[in-house]
């Protein structure tokens, strides 16, 4: 018998729990709003309690993608604890450990970002690769991926969202929307700042409005400065924005042109569409995302 996983997706607006052990093997799920960290908290250990008393096979481990600020590093006394979020009582909330200590197994627990990231190298659009980045552009724009093989983590873990970018304010007024930053990528670019800046969501813009051609252009000033840093294998682009599809050519060609030839790798001269991609997991990839860190942490 294969092992099963649990994993929670744990976002700022809702919670995601399943159990399984991949793509098209996940047996159950459970959704339900994030409202205060001990009822949410609770509502996760009572998915997994019932489904442990309905199946005759105990969970291996349990993997967590949640929203950050986190602190991932297993050796600090705050590990599994989200920091320092504006969220109504989740600052400093013990998401990690309220778990392990009730359903007593392993726990894995990372951000959203490198979660999906895991994912989509097991599973997805990453695989065979060591050296490579996701990013989600929704309410937020956050970024993960691995150097090397290995999860990005450091001081606490990336926050590529938060990155300062060339700002014209002639070409483009709006102040952006970060509470720390104002104009930094994800003020800019994520949802919230082209719903703000153009007075309507993202989703409801024709494809001839301005907004995506700026969109394009915040993207590929950060694309192409992350491939001068981190000098990745490939780029996964996801999240709400990003589900309109006709932004990906024009991502590409921005950063083609940023980049001016420099770097010199056939995968960005000449194979760009190979290169900066969607997801291959789709909408699954936060839940699977869970599954793959519960998977690594065993
Ligand atoms: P979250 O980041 O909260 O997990 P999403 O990735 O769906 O959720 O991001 C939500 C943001 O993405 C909102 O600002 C919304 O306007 C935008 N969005 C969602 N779907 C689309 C779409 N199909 N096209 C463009 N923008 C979208
Ligand atoms: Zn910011």
């Amino acid at each position: 018998m294969s092992p099963l996983y649990g994993g929670i997706e744990a976002g700022g607006t809702k919670f995601v729990c399943a159990i399984g052990s991949g793509p098209g093997a996940i047996c159950a799920e459970a959704r339900f709003p994030t409202t205060s960290p001990e009822e949410t908290i609770q509502q996760a250990i009572a998915f997994f309690d019932e489904q442990h008393t309905l199946r005759r096979q105990p969970l291996a481990a349990i993997g967590i993608a949640s929203f950050g600020p986190l602190d991932p590093n297993p050796d600090s006394p705050t590990f599994g604890h989200i920091t320092s979020t504006p969220k109504p009582g989740w600052k400093n909330a013990d998401l990690a450990g309220e778990i392990r200590r009730t359903l007593k197994v392993p726990v894995g627990f990372d951000t959203d970002v490198n979660g999906a990231a895991l994912a989509e190298r097991r599973w997805g659009a990453a695989q065979g690769l060591d050296t490579f980045l996701y990013l989600t552009i929704g309410t937020g724009i956050g970024g993960g991926g691995m150097v090397g093989g290995q999860l990005m983590h450091g001081l606490i873990h990336p926050e590529m969202g938060h990155i300062r970018l060339p700002h014209d304010r002639q070409a483009d007024p709006f102040d952006g929307f970060c509470p720390y930053h104002g104009d930094c990528l994800e003020g800019l670019a994520a949802g919230p700042a082209i719903e703000q800046r153009w007075n309507a969501r993202a989703e409801t813009l024709p494809l001839e409005h301005p907004a995506w051609a700026l969109e394009a252009h915040y993207l590929g000033l950060a694309l192409s400065d992350f491939i001068c840093m981190l000098s990745p294998q490939r780029i996964i682009l996801g999240g709400g924005v990003m589900s309109q599809l006709h932004l990906f050519p024009l991502v590409r060609a921005k950063v083609q042109e940023l980049l001016n030839g420099y770097v010199q790798s056939p995968r960005i001269l000449e194979e760009i569409d190979a290169y900066i991609v969607p997801p291959a997991l789709g909408a699954q990839a936060g839940v699977l995302g869970a599954l793959a860190l519960a998977e690594a942490a065993i």
